[in-house]
């Protein structure tokens, strides 16, 4: 959605809004499925001469665990803080974003949002014991009947125990 703040270009104020994002389009390995569009909400403000628009992206997603390969429902947050101007000063920087015709393109800013605050791996819970290597079983579900490497003391207790 574009959002209209001619407004706060001439004085000092509050902007709020709210709006859903669609998400097609934002392809990342780890998530298969978006169960619900992406939610913003958040306001503009305009405040000695700067533009500051702040809020957050909310969005319901299927992901797929990194690390032990299960689907898992995760609720994600991502903080929205960016600065909007009329021209670009500073092209290098990711937190400024540019009007056009006095509006500022909320999809641009909660995806960008989105796309920077996605965790690099992630994971179904912090402490994923992950899958066994062998079998594929999913260990948080248990250990698997595969032969673990075994600690060498055992395994000369083993051997002990087949000698007998
Ligand atoms: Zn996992
Ligand atoms: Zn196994």
């Amino acid at each position: 959605m574009r959002l209209n703040i001619q407004k706060l270009l001439c004085e000092e104020g509050v902007l709020p809004f709210s709006c859903q994002v669609d998400p097609t389009g934002l392809d990342f390995p780890s998530i298969s499925r978006y169960l619900s569009p992406i939610s913003v909400v958040g306001q503009v403000k305009s405040q000695a001469e700067v533009l500051t628009l702040t809020g957050q992206a909310t969005a319901k997603l299927s992901c797929i665990c990194d690390r032990c390969g299960r689907e898992y429902v995760r609720d994600a947050v991502f903080p929205l803080d960016a600065v909007l101007a009329a021209e670009l000063e500073d092209e290098e920087n990711p937190d400024v974003f540019l009007l056009q015709d006095d509006c500022v393109d909320l999809d641009e800013v909660a995806t960008t949002a989105f796309v920077l605050g996605l965790d690099s791996k992630l994971l179904c819970k912090p402490d994923c014991k992950g899958a066994c290597p062998t079998c594929g079983h999913n260990l948080n579900d248990g250990p698997c009947s595969c032969k673990q490497e075994t600690d060498s003391r055992l395994a000369v207790l083993g051997q002990l125990l087949d000698e007998e």
